[in-house]
């Protein structure tokens, strides 16, 4: 019997949550999947740990850690590269047969980019790649006619319900949020809630970044932009239900008015898996949805008053050119203030908002004016979230 064809991939980001679970699925398949490189920024030790596991050809981690896991893997043969330009370089490497974006935040574009270059397909979970540069990515992939997969579960669930459509086409996509730690909560009470309430997601376990956004329901707003350009679709196709048990993933709506939903447990493997296997749905051993454990599933409008960010998000695809840029930096900038202790809860809605006031409108950004984008927001978020502190 033949043998199955074995993929070499290239895991941004792997010592993150969705690296950690990419990490998993290539465990399980192992005459079908081959990791080629392997990159972080800080957590060197488990760095080293996995390209021990692994034996990539190469990794590549931030470079104040280069030294540390250059010395940790000399007795190996597997090359170790510092810093962002490397990144870039590793992933169009010809041993590599797809990339799977996940590293978290504007950090990741160059990379993502770089990969598209080469021709690589991309299963990308890294969505602020999309948001902060949708235009770029998407024509340069159809230039380079290369793939891009989604992997954040409501993607993948829209992906996966438009198996086999063809040219049916899309009236409106439903993107289902389960509400976050604070749904039903007003504004008062979210002006006194703390990093460790806000780390609590009811469903999902994932790095810290994307939590906060999901407590805000930016995560959501970045989704909704992200969604836009994975499936060429306006503004008002697109509309948030929550959706509290986690277990519809997100929904199609066709032209004759039938609905698709693809369903179950809340489970990153699965949508990764999907991904990187696609169009080939590998068996599992992820555990099963019970009927019984969910006599209802149920439905509610969002709170877009307390949770604005789901209507600056809008706004910002609406506005298009680099404001979604904007809308991410500050975004980036106001968590990692709030997640320091420095500015409270609501104070990073309000963040996002004086910033796609006050940072120059580009109509069509080039990629230098989006890294230039980036830069002037992050300082505008910066000098407002000190002030924020001060007050
Ligand atoms: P995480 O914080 O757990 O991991 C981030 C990874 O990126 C780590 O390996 C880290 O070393 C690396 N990284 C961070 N900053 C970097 C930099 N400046 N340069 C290079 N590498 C850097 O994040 P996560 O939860 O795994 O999320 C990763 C991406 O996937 C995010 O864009 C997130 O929105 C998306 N996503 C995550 C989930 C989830 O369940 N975790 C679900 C859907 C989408
Ligand atoms: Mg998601």
């Amino acid at each position: 019997m033949a043998q199955p064809i074995k993929k070499t991939i290239a895991v941004l980001g792997s010592t993150g949550s969705i690296g950690k679970q990419a990490l998993e699925i290539v465990q399980a398949n192992p005459d079908r999947l081959q990791v080629e490189v392997l990159t972080a920024q800080n957590n060197a030790d488990l760095l080293i740990e996995q390209a021990i596991a692994f034996e990539p050809n190469a990794v590549v981690v931030g470079e104040e850690k280069y030294a540390y896991v250059k010395d940790a893997l000399q007795k190996h043969d597997i090359k170790v590269y510092a810093g962002a330009d490397a990144l870039c370089q590793v992933v169009q490497m010809e041993t590599v047969d797809m990339v799977l974006a996940a590293i978290v935040g504007f950090a990741g574009l160059r990379s993502t980019l770089a990969a598209i270059e080469a021709g690589k397909p991309v299963a990308l979970a890294n969505k602020e790649t999309l948001v902060v540069a949708g235009a770029l990515v998407t024509s340069l992939a159809k230039e380079k006619g290369v793939n891009i997969y989604p992997v954040d579960s409501e993607h993948s669930a829209i992906f996966q319900c438009l198996a086999g459509e063809f040219h049916n086409k899309i009236e409106k996509i439903y993107l289902t949020a389960s509400g976050g730690p604070f749904r039903g909560k007003d504004k008062t009470f979210l002006s006194t809630v703390t990093k460790a309430d806000a780390l609590k997601h009811p469903n999902w376990k994932m790095g810290e970044k994307i939590t906060i956004d999901s407590a805000t329901m930016m995560n959501k707003g970045l989704e909704i932009i992200e969604a836009a350009w994975l499936f060429s679709l306006k503004p008002e196709q697109i509309d948030v239900i929550i959706h509290p048990q986690s277990i519809i993933h997100s929904l199609v709506q066709f032209e004759d008015g039938s609905l698709k939903a693809q369903m179950g447990l809340p489970d990153m493997k699965l949508p990764i898996q999907y991904a990187l296997f696609y169009p080939q749905r590998m068996p599992s051993s992820f555990k099963r949805f019970d009927f019984a454990s969910y006599p209802s599933l149920t439905f509610e409008k969002p709170d877009m008053s307390t949770f604005p960010s789901i209507s600056l998000a809008y706004e910002a695809l609406r506005k298009g050119g680099n404001m979604p840029c904007v809308l991410n930096a500050a975004n980036e900038v106001a968590v990692s203030a709030f997640l320091n202790g420095g500015i409270g809860f609501n104070d990073i809605p309000t963040i996002v908002e004086k910033c796609m006031q006050q940072v120059h409108y580009i109509d069509k950004p080039t990629l230098q004016e989006y890294i230039d984008t980036d830069i002037d927001t992050r300082k505008e978020a910066s000098s407002l979230a000190k002030k924020k502190i001060r007050a």
